[in-house]
Parts: structure tokens; sequence; C-alpha cells
């Protein structure tokens, strides 16, 4: 059933939206998703064989891209008359909690809302005090982490929140920290869940997460295939100065005899010597270096 489910809505959806549709199915948590009005009876079909309830936004939103994270978008504004725009959907196991879900983002309860999505609440608490202390710099919460985050950290790869920029993501929120442990869970959880239902769906997430991760203020984010341990190489308060945010070992192979190349999925990925086909480096989506 999940995995029929699965099949059907990769046809929809990227692979983070996935995960949400199916993990709400589960009862693990209450999901929001934007979905393009050219997809709704296709999604409506598919929630409806999962047994999930659903709730859309009042009017059709578009989404607002930023080119210095590989076109993700943080934010949105309401679709004009002449736009097709996109719905925002709450989707829940029953009607009644996607409703609130719906409630509790409009009335923007941003800690209520977080709960019920299954934000932990040290996540909650963090994301909400930036707020009120007007600290989101970029629209995004993560780059605060970074700032947060020490050079050269070493962190666990399920907390590498670069994948979800990517579309391919275990979490569905901004940690508090690259070492909270309640994100950390939660995403053991979520993992030991898309295992049960399909492990190369499972591990296509995995190989996200452990991709090394890369930000600047500059060149946006970037996420690079490169051997565990995951490091973090995003020195904000260097990046400030000098533009450069690759530190250590992956510095010196992205300067020396690598290339650096590009997926159709905006993923950024280092070819060694003789590697396969090269693409051309674009600066809107790629860390910029001296
Ligand atoms: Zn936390």
């Amino acid at each position: 059933m999940m995995l029929d489910a699965l099949k059907g809505l990769s046809g929809l959806f990227e692979p983070t939206s996935v995960r949400e549709i199916l993990e709400a199915a589960a009862c693990r948590k209450v999901s929001r998703l934007m979905v393009e009005q050219r997809k709704l009876l296709q999604f409506e079909s598919l929630a409806r064989k999962l047994g999930v309830s659903w709730v859309y936004s009042e009017k059709p939103m578009v989404p607002i891209f930023d080119p210095n994270k590989g076109n993700h978008s943080s934010t949105m504004r309401v679709a004009d008359e002449c736009e097709s725009g996109s719905f925002l959907v709450y989707i829940a196991s029953t009607a009644a909690e996607a409703k609130q879900a719906r409630l509790l983002d409009e009335s923007s309860r941003s800690d209520e809302f977080g709960r019920v999505l299954g934000i932990p609440e040290c996540c909650r608490s963090f994301y909400c005090g930036l707020k009120a202390r007007k600290e989101i710099r970029y629209r995004d919460p993560f780059v605060k982490v970074l700032e947060l985050a020490e050079d050269g950290l070493m962190f666990d790869y399920r907390l590498n929140f670069g994948s979800f920029y990517f579309g391919v993501s275990l979490l569905s929120f901004v940690p508090c920290s690259l070492r909270c442990s309640a994100a950390h869970s939660k995403v053991e959880g979520t993992l030991n869940f898309l295992v049960g239902i399909d492990r190369p769906f499972a591990d296509l997430f995995v190989g996200y997460h452990k991709k090394s991760l890369l930000f600047s203020e500059a060149g946006g984010v970037a996420l690079v295939d490169f051997e565990p341990p995951i490091r973090l190489h995003s020195p904000l308060r260097v990046a400030l100065e000098h533009d450069v945010i690759a530190t250590g070992k992956l510095r010196d192979l992205l300067v020396g005899t690598c290339e650096i190349g590009m997926t159709s999925k905006n993923v950024v990925v280092l070819y060694r010597d003789g590697g396969a086909e090269r693409e051309t480096m674009s600066s809107t989506y790629l860390c910029l270096f001296e």
C-alpha cells in the first residue's frame, strides 16, 4: 500500500514532499506542502487511496525563489489573478487536524503550528526566538545555525539541513543546532520509517544527507559529494570578509585537481581526475571562492 503510494507520488513531487505525505498517512506528523494547481486532481486521488485528510489554503500562492539557494524558495506570496500558482495543502490523518494546522498557520501561531508539524520544542523556541528578535537573515533560520556552529565542526549527517534545499531531506524543519538530539531522534525515526517502506528510497535521502555542505552569503548553499565524515565548511565570519567558505581538506580539493559540476537537481558534484562529463559552474547556486 505505502509502496504503491510512493510510486504514484514520486511522479508528482520531489522526495521530501513524498516523504511528508507518507508520514502524514502513517499518523507520524501533520504536513504542509505546496501543490501546483495542475497536479491537484492527481494529488487528491493518491491522498484518497492513502486515507489521509487534507485542506487547501484559501488562495493559490506563488513561491518566491531565492537565486542564492539553488532556486529554493523560503517564502511565497498570494498569486495574481492571471497566475495559476500552487495551493498550500495541510495533510493529516484526520480532517480536524488538517483544519487546525491551517488555522494555526494562517494566524501565524508559529509555536503551536510547529508543535502540530512535529517540530521538537527546542527547535521551535529557537525559531520563535530568532523571529521575535528579528534575527532571521535571508528569510532562513538555518543561516543562524551555521553562524553559531564552529568552523570545521563535525556533525552527524542526519542533521545536514542542506539536503532540504535540494528536495531530498529527512528533516522537515531547521534544527536548533547541528547537535540537537531531539532533531536527531526525529530523523532517526523518519529514516527507520522509510526503510520499512522501501530501502532504495531511504538510501536516496541518506545519500543527500551525507554530502558535504557548503554555504556562502554571496554564493548560496551547495551540497558536494565528499566522503564522510561530513564536515561543515561554512565559517560565515570568514565568508563575510573574503567570501570563502570551504575549509580544510575540501577546500584543497576544490582549488586543486578537482572539478565542480552540477546535476539537473542543482546538486553540486565534485568530479575527481578524469571524472564523468562536466557541466558549467553557475554562481547562482555554487559557492564562490577567492
Ligand atoms: Zn532542537
